[in-house]
């Protein structure tokens, strides 16, 4: 019997809002400028600890929606008439001129998709649609193994092509059809620090879904302490509270957006060389990193690769990165010195 179990985005991300409070001793209505709301399937946290005396909160809250409501406007999938759904259905294998926006996050994921050797891919697009974890209606059961293998023979980021001198971009394959759900929550939350930091404010907090990039001080004018989840289906706990500013994190899990079939748990993390789910033990892996951006997609990323190979990449790849792998005796944790590094001073 199909056992659902699917949590969305948004359960996730008020969980997180919620460990995020928790971990600041001070009432986030405290804080001069906090504002939340719903974007891109999930939500939006924001908390700024010092405001400059000329900003108009109004006025701020305005330009964040109006960014962010643009963002959605171009990448996401579940907006029929965005730009990538438009590109996507456009039956064409010539080159196409895209926003310079839109280019810049294709151009960001095929990046990612060269380091990590193809376990990050948003032409996944129809395998995560037909796994049931897109916009179109939720499965009742496992796809049928043939037509798995129908959509993975059309997918393949090489099938894309992008050119920088006239920013336009090729489906080699007419139907090729891109998801950027693995980093455009990342994107976003990058777009909304730079329009905070163009109000002159140096103090925030900003966090979409779970992805997260921090700058200066808390209202106690230390670093920002950070949850990590206990990768737990049922409870929801802490697994690590960390002190960081100044950088951005996201984490990737198998256990909020999911379903099980006779016991077997099926992601919506897409292995792009199979095209089923992710099945290895990596319960979660946490990315702090410069952009939130590249936090989003590594962490998608070297959640595919799993427990070994993801250690390795992120090694080489000098990423800072924690990993809650699943074991006998139940979870382990494993973290890359630089993680160490940028965590072990506590203020
Ligand atoms: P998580 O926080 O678990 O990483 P994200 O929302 O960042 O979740 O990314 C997962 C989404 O990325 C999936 O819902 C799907 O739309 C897309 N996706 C799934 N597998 C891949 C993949 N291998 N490469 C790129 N994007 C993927
Ligand atoms: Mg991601």
């Amino acid at each position: 019997m199909l056992q659902k179990l699917f949590k969305r985005g948004l359960g996730f991300c008020l969980m997180l809002v919620f460990l995020l409070s928790g971990c600041e001793s001070i009432a986030p209505q405290q804080y001069p400028f906090v504002y939340s709301g719903p974007i891109m399937g999930t939500s939006f946290s924001i908390k700024a600890s010092h405001i400059p005396e000329q900003v108009n909160l109004e006025n701020l809250q305005q330009l964040i929606l109006v960014r962010l409501q643009a963002i959605n406007q171009r990448m996401s999938t579940y907006l029929k008439d965005s730009e990538l759904s438009l590109l996507n259905i456009l039956p064409s294998t010539e080159p196409q001129i895209i926003s310079d926006e839109l280019y810049t996050v294709l151009d960001a994921a095929q990046n990612i998709s060269q380091l990590s050797a193809g376990a990050f891919d948003i032409t996944v697009g129809p395998l995560v649609n037909l796994w049931g974890f897109g916009p179109d209606i939720m499965l009742s059961e496992a796809p049928k193994p043939e037509a798995i293998k129908q959509l993975l023979a059309q997918s393949g980021y090489a099938k894309l092509q992008l050119n920088n001198q006239d920013l336009t971009v090729t489906k080699t394959l007419a139907s090729l059809s891109m998801d950027l759900s693995g980093l455009a929550k990342g994107y976003a939350v990058d777009q909304v620090a730079k329009v905070l930091e163009e109000q002159g404010i140096k103090d925030y907090l900003v966090e979409i879904g779970g992805e997260i990039r921090l700058k200066g001080n808390n209202l106690q004018g230390k670093k920002w302490r950070i949850a990590i989840e206990k990768p737990t289906i049922n409870k929801r706990e802490l697994e690590k509270v960390i002190a960081i500013t100044d950088i951005a994190m996201a984490t990737s899990g198998d256990y909020r957006n999911f379903f099980e079939q006779d016991g077997q748990r099926f992601s919506h993390t897409i292995d792009p060389r199979t095209g089923y789910p992710i099945t290895h033990k990596l319960a979660s892996v946490t990315v702090l990193t410069e952009t939130c951006m590249l936090a989003d997609a590594w962490a998608t990323a070297l959640m595919v690769l799993g427990p070994e190979a993801a250690y390795n990449v992120a090694e080489q790849q000098q990423l800072a990165v924690f990993f809650i792998i699943k074991t006998a005796q139940g979870f382990v944790e494993r973290a890359t010195p630089l993680f160490t590094d940028y965590t072990k001073v506590k203020q």
